[in-house]
């Protein structure tokens, strides 16, 4: 019989040996929330769907959150995978019931290293949002930002966030170029912002998607940006396959974080499974393989050494470990 190359075995088998997955991003917090009325939601728009959890974050006790992470924690460690990042909801619907389901789940599942990064839906600007924003900021691990959460005032916003993690020397993941459109330009206000406040090298970009959307131009001189604040990035293919039709024009390209042209001028990159069976993503099942796969095919990216690192070391690095 013939000897074929198991290509999918020869990744995992490396990823294995190279400490196993890292997932840099999710929301455990809310993973598995759906239900069949929650689907109806499915078709709502991102920034609605803040807003629409609003319900979830109130009625929400303890002990829920506590289960779906550890549902989402169990999920990822039959995977082989024993570091993780998640952001959790601190704001003035859900208060501090999810830290205290973070710190649960975290001496519960001695086997996974958490990272815990607190998500302001409601954004940092007003005086009730920021109360819970800096009270998040002292217990994660990791400073996080919704830029689209303070729309309009996203200088205003990275100011904040920025001072936030300096003073407590803390690092930065924050969302950024989500929609997949030109218009976005959200990467290269973060960029010059890193560089200003003088946080280079402790920023990360999650998704990044709309750098596609751009001329090549626009793209390489973005990339050289990046390359001086040393933003690296996450890439949560799967939480991005159902990214939106649209009527404008723009370079044909997937829905992904640019891989092929970020490894090409040297820019970090892990991976994420992000949303779990929610309103955003009813479908994902946190399936690392999956977001591997879907990563490397969207950007017609093979490179087998490459992509061990990208779900191993580069995530630590990423996740400041
Ligand atoms: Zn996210």
């Amino acid at each position: 019989m013939l000897d074929f190359w198991d290509i999918k075995q020869e990744i995992l088998t490396k990823i294995k040996k190279n400490g196993g997955w890292v997932n840099c991003h999710g929301h455990m917090d809310r993973a598995y929330s759906l239900t069949p009325e929650r689907l109806k939601l499915m078709n709502k728009l991102r920034e609605e769907k803040w807003q629409l959890n609003k319900e979830l974050r109130k009625s929400s006790t303890v002990t829920d959150i506590y289960e779906r992470m550890a549902k989402a924690t169990e999920t990822l460690l039959e995977q082989g995978c024993n570091v993780t990042g998640t952001f959790i909801d601190v704001d003035y619907d859900v208060k501090d019931k999810a830290i205290k389901a973070a710190e649960k789940v975290r001496s519960q599942y001695k086997e996974m290293k958490f990272v815990f990064l607190n998500q302001s839906s409601y954004g940092i600007l007003t005086e009730e949002s920021r109360k819970w924003f800096e009270y998040g900021a002292d217990f994660v691990d990791i400073i996080g930002g919704l830029l689209k959460a303070d729309q309009g005032h996203e200088k205003e916003h990275l100011d904040i966030l920025l001072q936030a993690a300096k003073t407590r020397s803390k690092m930065v993941h924050i969302h950024v170029d989500e929609n997949n459109i030109m218009k976005e330009k959200e990467t290269e206000i973060l960029a010059n912002k890193v560089i200003e406040h003088e946080m280079i090298g402790k920023v990360v970009g999650i998704h990044g998607i709309s750098i596609n959307a751009h001329p090549k131009e626009y793209r390489e001189s973005l990339y050289k940006l990046i390359k001086q604040s040393q933003l690296m990035f996450i890439a949560c293919p799967m939480s991005w396959i159902n990214a939106r039709r649209s009527e404008e024009l723009t370079p044909t390209h997937n829905p992904v974080t640019p891989l092929d042209e970020m490894y090409l001028h040297g820019i970090t990159v892990g991976l994420g499974i992000d949303n779990i069976g929610d309103i955003f993503m009813a479908f994902n099942d946190a399936n690392l393989w999956n977001d591997l796969r879907l990563l490397m095919e969207c950007n017609r990216f093979y490179e087998v050494d490459e992509l061990v690192k990208i779900a191993t070391s580069n995530g630590r690095k990423i996740l400041g470990i």
